[in-house]
């Protein structure tokens, strides 16, 4: 379980956050949805461990995570566009991290294998990134960020480079690991449909404060204010 105290966010002078407190809980996927700039990425990077608050506190399990590395925190990432290695292969790419962790060369190949098999990419472990399609790619991303079954997946808008169909796509694939996995998933969206379609929880978001939090059902049926009503009531 992760929970946020009052956390926020300075660059210089600028509030970037403010004052967020948030609990996701084991096996959710919660997404933190709001316009372009309302601090939907700093949260997510504040979680992971990427940059520190600069007030509030972070738990994990009841635990002090503030001033945790990302590494000691052990999340799962999957960034906005790919990031994967062009020089590596499909397979080589989901098995760099677990080399880093220095795993055995038989349990490496059987997670690969595994992985590769649960995003749909049997036959194409040899080829590189580039010789693939978005939708290709980003299932490559997910497999990497899962092989080493972290507890936590934070995702930063993976699926806005793809086309709709791809899109679409992705999101029944990322609804059928998390409910095959029970991972907890945080999962940064500007996409009011992706969110309330995918979520088991939404934190609405807007000039750097959270605004509301609940069910799909709640936010968009019992908006908090008009910031949300107004938001969640512009899907076309
Ligand atoms: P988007 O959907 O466009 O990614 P977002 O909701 O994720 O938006 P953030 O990326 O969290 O928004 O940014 C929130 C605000 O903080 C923005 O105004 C942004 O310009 C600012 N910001 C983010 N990172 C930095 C940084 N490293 N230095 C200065 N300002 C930053």
């Amino acid at each position: 379980q992760i929970e946020a105290r009052s956390v926020g966010k300075k660059f210089g002078k600028f509030n970037a956050l403010r004052d967020v407190s948030l609990q996701v809980a084991n096996g959710e996927f919660l997404s933190l949805l709001g316009p372009s700039g309302s601090g939907k990425t700093t949260f997510l990077t504040l979680l992971g461990g990427y940059e520190n608050a600069t007030s509030g506190k972070l738990f994990l399990d009841g635990q002090d995570m503030t001033g945790w590395t990302a590494k000691q925190r052990g999340f799962g990432m999957v960034f906005q566009g790919y990031a994967l290695f062009p020089h590596l292969t499909v397979a080589e790419n989901i098995a760099f991290p677990l080399k880093v962790q220095k795993r055995s060369k038989s349990d490496i190949k059987d997670r690969v294998a595994r992985m590769v098999e649960m995003v749909g990419l049997s036959g194409h472990e040899g080829k590189r990134p580039r010789a693939l399609s978005g939708g290709q790619q980003q299932r490559v991303a997910l497999a990497r960020a899962l092989a080493y079954e972290p507890e936590v997946l934070l995702l930063d808008e993976p699926f806005s480079a793809l086309d709709k169909n791809l899109r679409g796509q992705m999101q029944e694939e990322l609804r059928r690991l998390h409910r095959d996995l029970g991972t907890t998933f945080v999962f940064v969206t500007h996409d009011q449909e992706e969110a309330l379609a995918l979520s088991t929880r939404i934190a609405i978001f807007n000039h750097g404060e959270l605004q509301q939090v609940g069910t799909p059902d709640t936010v968009y049926e019992r908006p908090a204010n008009r910031f949300t009503a107004e938001f969640l009531g512009d899907i076309n």
